[in-house]
């Protein structure tokens, strides 16, 4: 059975006050727990609304960091009496051999951490010292079998040091590697002058560098596998022969690309159901006072218009990639539909 995915917001709670973090970037007054009560009703709800999309459910729990939460060892017993898979998006503060042991033993698969830069400029986003301590955490996941997942936010910024920051993951032994594109939250970021823009011609060429890297690696037979996660890997791989369309492919179904509408939803620490948590605008209903199905089946479908995506509706590869849509809305004063910033395809073209 096929699984859907939840990525739970459990706390706005966090150690680290990131420069790109979608929670301070909105300037959140308060800092939002959810209450025990609230999560033993959303994992009820989650496992009844799978049960009637014949699903299993898998939450991806996040925060701030989840493990601040003060619920959080009781909700990991929860899910463990439920057998619900689940992986946790975290910080590397607070996980010690003794924590990481526990994690494994409540039925913990992956955890997943953030670097984003050389130690200079991950310690610039971050905080003094989250460089290393991430780095170190490592060998505490993959000793309590716990699967290691680094992940980097890629902009301006600090785009040039990412073949670095891949060098750095193979040699600790990470276990998967992957990057996603920087959302601009505020204004004037994605501005063309702006240090945190990325022009789609630098993206390309990026991804190309990006490539080649991680082909070297995995000819080497390193132990990090590549998680080639940006959809715009589609339009790369299409341009390279990597990527074909299939013969027998259905128009008007939707084959990959965006998860939104088709097998994800974002619960947030106050219990707001989202298209994406990257997407800031993409509330549809709330999870403690609606009924997801009915989100799912009528507010989520205003994400599932295809034929309005300003450039991918008239794109050959729209069934599989549409970029990222949370980069398109954060470049474009919130629109979904509008055009993926980095995208380099051009469409006139190929149209005669
Ligand atoms: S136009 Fe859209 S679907 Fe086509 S390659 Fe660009 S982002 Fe992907
Ligand atoms: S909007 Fe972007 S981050 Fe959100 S699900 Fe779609 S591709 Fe992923």
């Amino acid at each position: 059975m096929q699984y859907f995915a939840f990525q739970w917001h459990i706390t706005d709670e966090c150690d680290q006050r990131c420069k790109h973090c979608y929670i301070f970037a909105e300037g959140h007054a308060l800092l939002v727990s959810m209450t025990w009560e609230n999560m033993q009703l959303v994992v009820q709800k989650c496992v009844e609304f799978c049960k009637k999309f014949n699903r299993l459910p898998y939450f991806y729990i996040t925060g701030g960091d989840p493990i601040l939460h003060p619920n959080f060892w009781q909700l990991l017993e929860l899910l463990k009496q439920k057998e619900i898979p689940f992986t946790l998006m975290g910080n590397p503060f607070h996980l010690t051999e003794e924590v990481c042991r526990k994690l494994r033993s409540f039925g913990c698969e992956k955890y997943q951490m953030s670097i984003d830069g050389m130690e200079k400029t991950h310690d610039w986003f971050r905080k003094p010292g989250s460089f290393q301590t991430t780095l170190e955490k490592v060998a505490c996941l993959k000793k309590a079998e716990i699967t290691s997942i680094i992940m980097t936010t890629v902009s301006g910024t600090n785009i040039d040091e990412i073949p670095g920051v891949v060098d750095t993951v193979v040699k600790t032994g990470v276990d998967v590697y992957a990057f996603a594109r920087y959302v601009p939250t505020s204004d004037g970021k994605s501005n063309e002058k702006s240090d945190w823009y990325i022009s789609p011609e630098r993206y390309r060429e990026f991804l190309a560098t990006m490539d080649k890297k991680f082909k070297e690696y995995e000819k080497e037979g390193c132990e990090t596998y590549f998680n080639r996660k940006d959809h715009l890997w589609t339009l790369y791989q299409y341009e390279n022969g990597e990527f074909k369309i299939p013969d027998n492919a259905e128009k008007g179904t939707i084959y990959g690309g965006c998860n939104c509408g088709n097998c994800h939803f974002t619960i947030s620490s106050n219990g707001d159901l989202m298209a994406c948590r990257r997407v800031s605008n993409s509330i549809v209903g709330n999870i403690i006072k609606d009924d997801i199905k009915d989100v799912w089946l009528n507010q989520m479908e205003s994400y599932r218009n295809y034929e309005k995506f300003s450039k991918c509706s008239k794109c050959e590869l729209l069934a599989w990639c549409r970029g990222c849509p949370a980069v398109a809305a954060g470049s474009h004063g919130g629109n979904f539909y509008s055009e993926d910033p980095q995208c380099w395809k051009k469409l006139e073209e190929e149209s005669c």
